[in-house]
């Protein structure tokens, strides 16, 4: 951001903020009963840049639940952690077209299509418990506290609510295993997924998530190496093109910046070497994504230029 786009952002934010404080479609996803729980109508939008400005505007500080975004997290770790090999023998890189939930894998690899999809998340979640034991939770929350700038914690109740309800992603652990794209027991690999999912943050902590990402892995404030740099190339990629599950060859083309998308009602956005971007609305469309949030990544990608292939 040079000095004349900062009095822009100011300006553009609240402005987005008000035209779509009346979209009230969509609604909470109940299939996680804890998740029904939230206030439905909150709305916050945040920007961080790399080189180290914020800005926000409504319910930014308001906590709710990482949700799918972390999948983007956990597999940037497990690159660095594991190596890319051992992750690309585990899960895909192709946008599977299907719902996040889906109980289907590449029938030629016969390994998950991607690791933004539930199937490839919980494999991920498996080849980091391999690698780091028991202490594979501390781990990670530990990670994305330092992308973030301070402590998270994990909601209790919704870990408990997941862990209880999966009934789903139990069988896609299973079907994992019995394809190889997991090794060991499926108990850990699921445990830390719902556990990853149940990561408290703000729109304001996913910011500054997104701006460690788009500085190539280096948190603007601390100066700290969070994440990889070929780590963040790769995963960059991914959210690019599998971001935001059956919507995601849609989000490419209208707004055109890496993202990923969460049931708890938040969006994660990069544009890579300028800023982190956020939005929370937990009223959700059919395929699980943010009603609000995908409006306001329109107004914003075309207001601010920040598709990839924009002109200017
Ligand atoms: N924990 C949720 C699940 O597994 C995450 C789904 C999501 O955010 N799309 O169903």
């Amino acid at each position: 951001t040079t000095e004349t786009e900062r009095p822009e952002i100011e300006r553009i934010l609240p402005r987005i903020h008000a035209r779509y404080t009346p979209l009230r479609d969509g609604q909470l996803a109940d299939y996680i009963p804890e998740l029904a729980r939230m206030e439905p109508d909150s709305f916050g939008i945040a920007i961080a840049t790399a080189e180290g400005h914020q800005f926000s505007v409504g319910d930014a500080e308001r906590p709710f639940t990482i949700q799918s975004i972390s999948k983007a997290l956990t597999f940037c770790m497990a690159l660095e952690l594991a190596g890319a090999a051992a992750v690309r023998a585990r899960v895909g890189v192709e946008p599977s077209g299907d719902a996040f939930n889906a109980i289907e894998f590449d029938p030629v690899t016969r390994r998950p299509y991607n690791p933004m999809v539930n199937a490839g998340a919980i494999a991920i979640s498996g080849l980091l418990h391999e690698v780091l034991g028991d202490a594979a939770f501390e781990t990670v929350l530990d990670r994305f506290s330092q992308a973030a700038g301070r402590r998270l914690a994990m909601d209790e109740a919704v870990y408990r609510s997941e862990a209880e309800t999966g009934h789903r992603n139990r069988a896609i652990a299973h079907l994992l295993l019995s394809a190889g794209a997991l090794t060991g027991p499926v108990e850990p690999a699921l445990d830390l997924y719902f556990r990853q999912c149940s990561i408290l943050v703000t729109a304001t902590d996913l910011a500054r998530i997104g701006a460690t990402m788009g500085h190539l892995g280096e948190q603007p404030w601390s100066g700290r190496q969070v994440f990889e740099v070929s780590a963040v190339r790769d995963t960059l990629s991914v959210m690019f093109s599998c971001g935001v599950y059956d919507y995601s060859g849609n989000w490419a083309h209208d707004v055109g910046v890496p993202a990923k998308s969460g049931v708890g009602g938040g969006i994660l956005g990069v544009v890579s070497r300028q800023l982190g971007l956020a939005t929370f609305s937990p009223r959700l469309d059919a395929r699980g994504n943010s009603v609000r949030g995908l409006a306001v990544f329109k107004s914003l990608a075309a207001e601010l230029g920040l598709h990839v292939f924009d002109a200017t």
